[in-house]
């Protein structure tokens, strides 16, 4: 017997949109002087607010007030008192979480549950994280002072929008360095947020700027002259364009690309704890994970059994209103993302796999795509080697594990990598074999501020997180 659900929608009175929302440069909320441009709400295609668009001026005002706050202010300042405005910002995160995860849910389209227990408290616990970190930089074997890089241009996706921007920001201030930020053009409204929260703390004007725009104003940024470090996360493509045009200059640079990761389940594994694992970590965000567990690869003594189960547990995923309670998968943060899901998903069938999604009502209005396994996949598949980036999973299977490590690492790239078995020893024998930045076992989709980040190969370059997290920031 299943139960009915009742509605249990958040309230979105707990959020104030404002019409439009200007640059934050200098401490300031001042205009832009490229075309303005719509974030809308995935869910029903609504405009929430007009965003100003950062022009090549723009941007340059705002590296240029980055670089008088580093030499004046941040840069000079002593660690800890760095760490008291990092605290501070991160307990206003806590005060306003729940303001900040029904903002998130409504421009990106994530569930409520998963903004609200997942982004936002790994966001303040980031901030918490490196806060700790600001006056204790000369005991992190990173030498007895190292200094902070200076500007830092850096440029985040649409997925994790808050969280990204926590991942970028805490560490670089921590280290003393001042940013220009630039949020994804689908999703800006709680790096806005953030700009005021940063007010609301009393950071220094400069130390933190926001500049809203689609991929030029990126561009610009990461192509200023006067900035010392960049940091990108998103699509292995621009990673590769940011690459060449930063190479010979001398910025730092730190790359978070795509993945294509193998989430790899033994015959000995729980098979009940395995589903659950696999379904979180191809279905969390709606599959819009760069370490998504995108191709399940299992033993093939166990495939018919658990793909049964996986097959009954995807009929009880809720897919819907993001700022239901209830809801499981929300909405496609886009319609270029959902028409790039759709067009693989097509390419899939095509190319001969067996395409299942359980029965389930999307919504008219906004951008949906149904829980989706394909089986019968083979390593050539584009669905089997290419980014899909939605809730779209490709079972593969394998009779050894010496198998089980060549498909997983046939990939060109190298994110994460998910094990399932009893044997502790096997866990760890495929973990040294698996190129792959981080390796889950018996879990999928875990972060924590401590562990660092990163991919091998196509998947980029560099660590976010921890104590390694703090070299990218610091000359060392
Ligand atoms: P994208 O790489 O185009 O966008 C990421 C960020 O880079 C955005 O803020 C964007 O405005 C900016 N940008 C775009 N062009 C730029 C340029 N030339 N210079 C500097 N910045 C630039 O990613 P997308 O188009 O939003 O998504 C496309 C695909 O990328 C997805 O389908 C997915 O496969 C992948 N992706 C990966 C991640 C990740 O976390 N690794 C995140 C988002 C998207
Ligand atoms: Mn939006």
């Amino acid at each position: 017997m299943t139960f009915e659900y009742a509605p249990a929608p958040e309230s979105r009175d707990v959020v104030d949109v404002r019409a439009s929302y200007g640059l934050f440069v200098d401490g300031e909320f001042t205009s832009g002087h490229g075309e303005p441009f719509k974030s809308i709400d995935p869910s029903n295609e609504e405009t929430l607010a007009e965003i100003a668009t950062a022009d090549e001026a723009d941007v340059d005002r705002a590296v240029k007030a980055a670089r008088t706050a580093f030499d004046k202010v941040w840069g000079p300042m002593p660690g800890r008192d760095r760490a008291k405005y990092l605290y501070r910002i991160a307990r206003l995160i806590q005060e306003r979480s729940r303001e900040l995860a029904v903002l998130e849910s409504i421009d990106n389209g994530k569930p409520i549950r998963e903004s609200r227990d997942v982004d936002l408290p790994l966001v303040a616990a980031h901030f918490f994280y490196y806060a700790g970190w600001a006056d204790k930089l000369g005991h992190a074997g990173l030498g007895a002072d190292p200094r902070p890089l200076g500007v830092a241009g850096q440029v985040i996706p649409w997925n994790f929008p808050l969280l990204m921007l926590a991942w970028k920001i805490a560490p670089a201030l921590a280290c003393g360095n001042t940013v220009v930020l630039k949020p994804a053009e689908t999703t800006p409204l709680t790096a806005l947020a953030f700009a005021e929260i940063c007010r609301q703390a009393d950071l220094p004007p400069g130390v933190v700027n926001i500049v809203t725009g689609a991929g030029e104003t990126g561009r610009a940024l990461v192509e200023h002259p006067g900035v010392d470090k960049i940091a990108f996360t998103g699509s292995t493509d621009v990673g590769k364009q940011i690459a060449r045009s930063a190479a010979g200059t001398g910025k730092r640079l730190t790359l978070e690309l795509g993945g294509k990761a193998a989430n790899i389940v033994f015959d000995d594994a729980p098979l009940e704890q395995a589903v659950e694992g696999v379904v979180n970590g191809i279905f969390f965000n709606q599959g819009h994970v760069c370490c998504a567990g995108s191709r399940l690869l299992v033993q093939e003594s166990v495939a018919e059994e658990l793909l049964d189960r996986l097959k009954a547990r995807m009929a009880t995923l809720r897919v819907g209103d993001p700022l239901d309670k209830n809801t499981d998968i929300g909405a496609i943060n886009s319609a270029a993302q959902l028409e790039k899901i759709r067009m693989l998903s097509e390419i899939g069938e095509q190319e001969g796999a067996g395409r299942w999604s359980p029965p389930c009502e999307l919504p008219q209005r906004g951008f949906w795509f149904a829980p989706t396994v394909f089986t019968d996949v083979a390593q050539s598949h584009r669905i089997a080697r290419e980014e899909i980036f939605g809730p779209v999973l490709s079972v593969l299977t394998f009779r050894t594990p010496a198998e089980a490590v060549e498909k997983a690492n046939n990939t060109p790239y190298g994110l994460s990598a998910g094990v399932w078995t009893e044997k502790g020893s096997r866990t760890l024998w495929m973990a040294e074999r698996l190129r792959a930045g981080v390796v889950w076992a018996n879990t999928f989709n875990k972060f924590d501020p401590a562990s660092p980040f990163g991919g091998y190969k196509e998947s980029g370059f560099g660590r976010e997180g921890g104590r390694h997290g703090l070299e990218a920031y610091l000359n060392v």
